[in-house]
């Protein structure tokens, strides 16, 4: 089984750098989905109250005979529930479906044009419940550079996560560079922007010189950039294909390739967190 490389976060937690995502995995395929890929050796589900399947990552955790312990699981308080007594009713449930506690629990979108919540307020409350301890980290998603600078001036807590749209089509360099200089891990969601860059030519060239796929290159070059990972597959074979990147290494040129393939906001599959 390959060694999946830990990120220690800036609050002294470690993660996998590399998961399983559960997005549009539905509901009553999740336990087993979740099943394949713990089979495989992923010790990392990303999941979240909008993807209404924690349930069963919980499920799939505790059957697998691991031990809630063995497995890193991120979850995201929904853009509904944004209001402090709101979160605090939502953390509730979500601990309790995924088995006691969250090893990582964030902000799915800052929502800055919602009526009626404010992600400052939203963040506040968030710190109560690593106070709390049953979250071991918290951080946020969707976040754009002046939502973490507002966020962190105001209380003085650096988010561990930003977990952002990022692949070789929409590389969100600016929020990318904040993060880094401000010691806020990566994770980047769409790795392999849900399959539209695995026919580009410079990729699949680079795959074959490796012997490898195009969403393995992908994958790989998140890798070496230092994000952390989870692409998503129902497949038990492209689940399998997908862990199976820790046993080659791109070059320098192969990266740098790869890093010019970035088009910018035309790039993004999601939409602009400002906007959403
Ligand atoms: P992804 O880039 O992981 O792509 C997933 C899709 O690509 C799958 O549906 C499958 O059709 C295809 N695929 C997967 N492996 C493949 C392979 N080896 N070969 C060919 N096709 C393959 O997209 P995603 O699911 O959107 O993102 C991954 C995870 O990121 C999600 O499951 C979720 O956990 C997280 N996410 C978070 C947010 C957020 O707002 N925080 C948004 C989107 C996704």
């Amino acid at each position: 089984m390959a060694d999946v490389p830990t990120i220690t976060l800036n609050d002294g937690t470690t993660i996998p750098q590399f998961g399983f995502g559960v997005y549009q995995v539905p509901p009553e395929e999740t336990a087993e989905t979740v099943a394949e890929a713990l089979k495989v050796g992923y010790r990392h589900v990303d999941t979240a109250e909008m993807y209404r399947n924690e349930q069963g990552v919980g499920e799939a955790i505790e059957q697998s005979g691991l031990g809630r312990e063995s497995v890193h699981v991120t979850s995201k308080l929904n853009n509904g529930a944004h209001a402090p007594d709101d979160a605090r009713a939502a953390f509730e449930e979500s601990v309790t479906k995924i088995g006691g506690y969250i090893d990582l629990f964030i902000i799915h979108w800052p929502t800055p044009n919602a009526e009626g919540s404010d992600y400052l307020e939203t963040w506040k409350t968030m710190l109560e419940f690593k106070d709390d301890g049953r979250a071991r980290s918290v951080g946020v998603s969707n976040f754009e550079v002046d939502h973490l600078r507002r966020i962190t001036d105001e209380t003085g807590m650096r988010p561990s996560v930003n977990q952002i749209e990022v692949h070789p089509y929409f590389q969100n360099r600016e929020v990318v560079a904040y993060c880094q200089e401000h010691d806020i891990a990566i994770e980047a969601w769409s790795p392999i922007a849900q399959g539209a860059v695995l026919d580009d030519p410079v990729i699949t060239e680079i795959a074959d010189a490796h012997g490898k796929t195009a969403a393995q290159v992908t994958l790989r070059w998140h890798i070496q950039k230092g994000y952390i990972v989870f692409p998503k597959s129902s497949t038990p074979e492209r689940i399998r294909e997908n862990f199976e990147i820790f046993d080659f290494e791109l070059s320098d040129d192969d990266m740098s390739k790869i890093d010019g393939l970035d088009k910018g906001e035309d790039g993004r599959t999601g939409p602009n967190p400002n906007k959403f």
